[in-house]
């Protein structure tokens, strides 16, 4: 029979909260941007295993020059011995297109270099898109991600139209000459609206969004109407989501069937603003039947982004909704 005593200290050892448990083999992807320099400081084999340490399974690339066709400064081969040798599997990678980025930095006033107009580049996207796909099939990844638009010059809905004839091209020559699957990533500003008429209510300026009235269209719904599911699969970024004042749970809802992929982001270190939902987020994505999903982490040049890589590791690794 327990004393008074030990039945006390028995209560009070049950009112101590349980120890978060951390479990390291989930299905953690990263996206490279998130660690800047640090990624290839040092030793980059050293640098890989403590990715891999922290429970990171997946690698989301966004280091690949299409000029000299390498990746992080080595060839597509050494970079895939290096992420095999860390146990990493390299299953996305991004790539802008420099032809469809010209003038993206044009201001009013300023001397603007003069793009060729959406409807003019279609040989040029996949000319652009041929060598990168064959470049990539050598890194075995199943999606290569375009990670934006250029957004001064979407100002209409025509113009959105006519971006995602590119994103379709870009998909079927990806597919053709790679046997990778496209895909586009969103910021905030393919959540603000457009007509067939606006001129200026695009980048993300969602007073002027709300003024173009019933008729219009929110930029990312343009490119989810406008192309082939078969071509061109979304990578939704729900943290630029919600600066676009829309809801993530909302876009996994209704547009279940266009979005494979997540990147997964907070102002800073996961979980940390408690801004994000990300237990509706993951478990609405898991719901679709979908599973990659990348961390990302904003402010690259810190010095400190493996140790807040490290601590949004661990926020994933103990909450319960992520598998
Ligand atoms: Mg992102």
């Amino acid at each position: 029979m327990l004393s008074l005593g030990a039945l006390a200290a028995c209560q009070t050892k049950e009112a101590v909260p349980a120890e978060p448990v951390i479990n390291t083999n989930k299905g953690l992807g990263l996206q490279t941007y998130t660690l800047g320099p640090e990624l290839t400081q040092g030793d980059l084999s050293a640098n890989l295993e403590r990715i891999r340490k922290m429970g990171i399974k997946n690698l989301e690339l966004a280091g690949y020059s299409a000029t000299d066709h390498k990746v992080f400064g080595l060839s597509m081969e050494e970079f895939k011995q290096k992420a095999d040798a860390a146990d990493l599997k390299i299953v996305s990678s991004h790539v802008t297109p420099d032809v469809m980025m010209a003038g993206l930095f044009a201001r009013p006033g300023a001397p603007a270099p003069k793009p060729k107009a959406f409807k003019d580049m279609v040989n040029d996207i996949k000319e652009f898109w041929k060598p990168v796909a064959e470049d990539h099939a050598k890194l075995g990844c199943e999606y290569l991600v375009q990670p934006m638009m250029p957004p001064m010059r979407v100002t209409n809905i025509e113009f959105a139209k006519d971006f995602a004839n590119l994103l379709n091209v870009s998909g079927e020559t990806v597919k053709a000459t790679g046997g990778i699957q496209f895909g586009y990533h969103n910021h905030n500003m393919e959540m603000a609206k457009v007509t067939e008429n606006s001129t200026a209510a695009v980048l993300g300026d969602l007073f002027a969004g709300m003024a173009l009235g019933q008729d219009a269209k929110i930029i990312e719904d343009v490119y989810m109407d406008n192309t082939d599911p078969a071509n061109v699969i979304f990578e939704l970024d729900v943290y630029w989501t919600v600066m676009g004042q829309q809801d993530p749970v909302e876009w996994l809802t209704r547009r279940a069937d266009r979005i494979h992929m997540l990147h997964i982001k907070d102002f800073m270190v996961l979980g940390a603003s408690g801004a994000m939902n990300f237990k509706n987020i993951f478990e609405k994505f898991y719901a679709n039947g979908r599973k990659y999903f990348f961390i990302e982490i904003e402010d690259t040049n810190s010095g400190k982004q493996f140790d807040r890589l490290e601590q949004s590791a661990l926020f994933l690794n103990t909450s319960d909704f992520v598998k």
